[in-house]
């Protein structure tokens, strides 16, 4: 039996990078996955075509996480396509870059409203499933699974990108609060905090050689991570192999949190 059969998983921003990786992961483990996505439908059906092309089994969704009634409808549809939802991943982020003293509202809002307001949105939702349904035995100890999907930024302060770190950070708190609340109700919420993973979010920092040695001088392990690193790790906290792990932020970053600056003696 594979660790998350007969599970149901939402995967927020899946249509990409960390998301597509999660999602094929999840369905390779088992569980049936919601691919949601918010603009590329193409990269939506790609995430799909691999899910089956390894025996597993989706759907397309498309819905903007910023928004309550996408998210309202993204659940309603998936529950009404399986019966229920068992995992949560909310990974759905963007990056929307600029200088504090040039930094719009409109940068900061859409990025906290995303990458904070969506997770809290879509987390919600399924928070009430779960607890409508309740402990499934022959299926999972948990009512159910959250994972947020954070960054080694909601420790690491980030110039030019407050935005993105001031919601990151307030991810960590979060899925903290949330595991503490919903403890009782036997649902489990973690964070993942990836460092630098290659994605189209920062294809800038890893494409070219010199980009990416300058990369390297922040990861003690020498090497950019990959979206199975990220994948492997969701299985895990989606599943009764991590039963008792709860409130926690699990960092993949290679080793970019452990201060590398300090290494030849600061
Ligand atoms: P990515 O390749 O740019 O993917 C972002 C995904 O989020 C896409 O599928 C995109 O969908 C979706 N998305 C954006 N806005 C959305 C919205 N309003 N509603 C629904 N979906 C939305 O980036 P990534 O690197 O995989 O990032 C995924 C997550 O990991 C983010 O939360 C990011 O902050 C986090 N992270 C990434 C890294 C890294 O090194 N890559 C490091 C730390 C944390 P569409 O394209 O369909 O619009």
């Amino acid at each position: 039996m594979k660790r998350l059969q007969q599970q149901i998983a939402i995967v927020t921003g899946a249509s990409s990078g960390i998301g597509q990786g999660i999602a094929i992961a999840l369905a390779k483990a088992g569980a049936k996955v919601c691919v949601n996505y918010r603009s590329s439908e193409d990269g939506a059906k790609k995430t799909l075509e691999e899910i089956e092309k390894n025996g597993g089994e989706g759907v397309i969704q498309q819905a903007d996480v910023s928004k309550p009634e996408d998210v309202k409808t993204m659940f309603q549809n998936t529950i009404k396509e399986y019966g229920t939802v068992d995992i949560l991943v909310n990974n759905a982020g963007i990056q929307q870059d600029a200088s504090f003293l040039e930094m719009s509202h409109d940068d900061w809002q859409k990025v906290i409203n995303v990458n904070l307001s969506g997770q809290f949105y879509c987390a919600q939702e399924a928070a009430k499933e779960f607890v409508r349904r309740g402990v499934v035995e022959d299926r999972s100890k948990a009512a159910g699974k959250i994972i947020c999907m954070s960054s080694v930024h909601d420790i690491i302060p980030w110039a030019g990108h407050v935005n993105y770190a001031t919601a990151k950070a307030g991810i960590l708190m979060f899925a903290k609060s949330l595991a503490q609340e919903l403890s009782e109700k036997k649902i489990r919420v973690n964070a993942i905090s990836p460092g630098a993973i290659k994605t189209d979010i920062n294809r800038d920092a890893w494409e070219d050689e010199e980009s990416r040695n300058k990369l390297l001088q922040l990861i003690p392990y020498q090497r950019v991570g990959e979206v199975e690193d990220i994948g492997n790790a969701a299985v895990w906290l989606a599943s009764d192999e991590s039963d008792y792990v709860q409130g926690q932020t699990i960092y993949i970053d290679g080793g970019m949190t452990l201060y590398p600056g300090f290494k030849d003696n600061g």
